[in-house]
């Protein structure tokens, strides 16, 4: 059994906490929300020095960075030996200096998908960015947390991998609601469209689950758009580092873009449907 320092404790964060708490680890929260079994510190600095692990669960670069290295953040704490594993969606360039600037200790970037039903269900894929021997000894730790564990390459591999798929993610959604839209407005109920769908080569995960949401028309996250805007802005700032382009993560961007504008940043990102009908008609804004 581990001693588990665990920073951000979120919609992901807290079911997954649970998990690593009911598996028998030694949990250290902080930020913790009551009713987590576990120690609740005062800075993630007290957080890494009680543990062996320190498990990152934030929302966007500068959060790690600040919990890592800010004011008694997790680098002021933790001892020599020990792994840090960051398990949010970040920028592949920054993890790279982070785990560079954490001298002494191993490293992993490992994000997830799956959402907040894959971390309830402990059910999240898992990509791994870091050495051979850290991946392993995080291992028992990922297999509490999830099942596709996959060590994609050197620190940063994952979290490129996180990048594609949301690639994937973001712009499959922007095409079922364009195609659920467009079914509505030719006449035909866009629920009998979806349901007729899953059974061709349209057929997703995506049709599935965020098909259906938009369908009903409720979008309570979930994901937050605010957040997967994040994600395609790490991918668009990437191409340009590479010279590709990516025109369509530009304009899937662009629409969630219009969507935070519009006061609809901390909805699911299945509410892009929501954003492209009224951008399409005009139709009332909140
Ligand atoms: P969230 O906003 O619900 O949770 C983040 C938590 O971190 C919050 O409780 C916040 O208070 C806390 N926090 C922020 N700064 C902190 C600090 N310095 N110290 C301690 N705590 C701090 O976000 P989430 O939905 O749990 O997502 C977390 C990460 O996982 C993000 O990078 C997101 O992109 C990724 N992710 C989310 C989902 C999803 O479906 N929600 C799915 C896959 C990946």
């Amino acid at each position: 059994m581990m001693r588990i320092g665990f920073v951000g404790l979120g919609v992901m964060g807290t079911p997954m906490a649970g998990h690593l708490a009911a598996a028998g680890h030694e949990l250290f929260l902080y930020r913790g929300r009551d009713g987590l079994p576990g120690t609740h510190c005062g800075s993630a600095a007290e957080a890494a020095a009680e543990a062996e692990v320190v498990i990152l669960m934030l929302p966007d670069t500068p959060d790690v960075e600040r919990a890592l290295f800010g004011d008694q953040g997790v680098a002021e704490g933790i001892k020599p030996g020990s792994l840090v594993i960051d398990m949010s969606s970040i920028s592949p360039t920054a993890t790279k200096d982070f785990a560079q600037r954490l001298e002494g200790c191993d490293y992993l970037d490992a994000p997830v998908s799956g959402g907040e039903v894959g971390a309830q269900q402990a059910t999240l894929t898992i990509m791994v960015g870091g050495e051979p021997a850290a991946f392993e000894r995080a291992k028992p730790l990922f297999e509490t947390l999830g099942k596709n564990i996959t060590l994609i390459g050197p620190t940063g591999a994952g979290q490129t991998a996180k990048v594609a798929n949301q690639i994937v993610v973001g712009l499959t959604i922007e095409a079922v609601a364009e195609a659920l839209l467009f079914a509505e407005k030719a006449g035909a109920d866009p629920g009998v469209v979806r349901e007729a769908l899953m059974g061709g080569f349209a057929q997703s995960r995506v049709l599935e689950l965020h098909g259906q949401r938009m369908v009903d028309q409720t979008f309570d996250p979930g994901f937050r758009i605010r957040l997967h805007r994040k994600d395609l802005k790490l991918a668009i700032e990437a191409a340009a580092e590479l010279d590709i382009a990516l025109p369509n993560t530009a304009g899937t961007q662009q629409l969630m873009n219009a969507a935070i504008a519009d006061g609809d940043g901390d909805l699911d990102h299945s509410a892009l449907h929501k954003t492209l009908r009224r951008e399409q008609t005009g139709g009332p804004r909140s």
